[in-house]
């Protein structure tokens, strides 16, 4: 048994908690906050072998400076003089290309599909108390040329084995059949499934407390003791912890911390909005991404969820009300039979997805520090790998052979 100390209690560091109590460490969670809210609580709540394609690929580069000077745009970069924005820019830059997507993109469907097959035994375990529906994802299309684009997706996702069905206009409403849609058509993903994050993350809380996990609350770590490679301990506003081994699962706040312990990580954080509507009396009843209006829409019920952008605007939790009114505007403008109202200024919501330059994550041990582990830099799939991520940590916490090859997700790659 090993004493293991997890910074950060977002979905990976209770991913990883989960896997390694299994393995019957002891396991302490460090989070500033009280693991009620966040980015693995306001996000769309998809786990989706679907997103295959890093979000570097190309085209991006092209959009994002399209979309610069817009407020109501769906992705947007701050320019300002900042050295690890623009070491992150350029290797961004560099991996927005076919070649790099087709390298990068085996290793992300490996994650994803180890993931979404452990996501079920989780919810046998943990309760099944969070609205997880397996009746896959659409990616809806407004126009003719984004689904032709979808449908050669398609057929991409085909060949690392996914199912997928190519609908038209009215196949899709046939599965509607409640509210009007104004599409070309959409790809039906059936392995995709949805949840609901923050339901999730309370049961995941919950069911770690009667395992034994120690939760330490409202404890920002702020400093690092170290001998030689070895982090000795945790400089906290609570106090110092002594520490073991350690995961670093801090979601954006990866590189603050990495830089605590002597070393760097190239991450941005990247700001999303949604917005749920707790009752909507005719609902729709699939997960969607509106493709061509670059944002997302989640039911749960009766409940709905409108999000989406990506604003790259360093750690703060400011609210562009007008990306909220864009994503209202697209979902209007896809689903005009769909009844609601304009989200109010104060009820939006913003986390901050860990971003890496490629779109793979970084999960693994560094080399200059003997007891840390890194997992985190999830960007837009934190919910979609968590599983997986937490089960390659207790992996590497023990000395096994990994589920999936994890060369690709080396913290030390930049
Ligand atoms: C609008 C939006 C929609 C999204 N939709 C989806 C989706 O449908 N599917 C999907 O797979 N992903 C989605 N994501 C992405 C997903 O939410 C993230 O990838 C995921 O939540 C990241 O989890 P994490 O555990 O790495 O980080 P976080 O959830 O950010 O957790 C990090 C934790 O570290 C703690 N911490 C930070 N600094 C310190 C410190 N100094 N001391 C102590 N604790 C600290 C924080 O308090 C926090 O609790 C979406 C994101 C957004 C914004």
């Amino acid at each position: 048994m090993k004493n293991i100390t997890i910074i950060g209690g977002g979905v990976i560091g209770l991913c990883s908690a989960y896997y390694l109590q299994k393995e019957g460490h002891a396991i302490t969670v460090v989070d500033r906050g009280e693991i009620t809210d966040g980015c693995s609580f306001g996000n769309m709540g998809y786990m989706s072998p679907s997103h295959f394609i890093p979000l570097a690929s190309p085209g991006i580069i092209a959009e994002g400076l399209k979309h610069m000077l817009s407020s109501s745009s769906p992705f947007y970069i701050k320019p300002r003089l900042n050295r690890d924005l623009m070491k992150w820019g350029y290797h961004f830059w560099k991996n927005s290309n076919a070649t790099k997507v087709f390298r990068n993109a085996p290793h992300l469907n490996a994650l994803l599909q180890l993931s979404r097959s452990l996501i079920n035994e989780m919810r046998t375990e943990i309760g099944d108390v969070f609205e997880m529906e397996e009746r896959g994802c659409l990616m809806l299309c407004k126009q003719q040329k984004t689904l032709d684009h979808e449908f050669h997706l398609a057929d991409e996702a085909e060949k690392f084995g996914l199912q997928v069905d190519r609908l038209d206009a009215a196949q899709v409403q046939a599965l509607e059949p409640a509210v009007e849609l104004a599409i070309a058509g959409a790809v039906l993903f059936r392995d995709d499934c949805h949840f609901h994050p923050g339901l999730m993350m309370i049961a995941l809380k919950k069911y770690l407390e009667t395992k034994g996990v120690r939760f330490q609350l409202n404890t920002t770590v702020t400093g690092m003791e170290k001998t030689g490679n070895t982090v000795r301990a945790m400089i906290t506003d609570t106090g110092r912890i002594a520490v073991d081994q350690v995961v670093l699962a801090a979601g954006s706040w990866l590189p603050v911390i990495a830089k605590m312990m002597g070393t760097h990580i190239l991450l941005q954080p990247g700001k999303g909005y949604s917005y749920t509507y707790s009752y909507i009396e005719n609902n729709i009843r699939y997960p969607a991404i509106l493709v061509d209006g670059r944002c997302a829409v989640t039911p749960w019920g009766s409940m709905l969820r409108i999000g989406g952008t990506m604003e790259l605007s360093g750690i703060n939790n400011k609210v562009l009300v007008k990306r909220m009114q864009g994503i209202y505007e697209s979902a209007r403008n896809f689903y005009p039979g769909l009844k609601i109202d304009p989200p109010p200024a104060d009820k939006i919501w913003n986390g901050l997805r860990p971003v890496t330059p490629d779109g793979l994550p970084y999960i693994g041990r560094l080399s200059k520090l003997s007891n840390v582990i890194i997992a985190g830099g999830h960007a837009m799939l934190g919910m979609s790998e968590g599983t997986g991520t937490g089960k390659l940590v207790s992996e590497i916490v023990d000395n096994k052979k990994n589920s999936i090859d994890i060369s690709a997700f080396s913290a030390e790659r930049y």
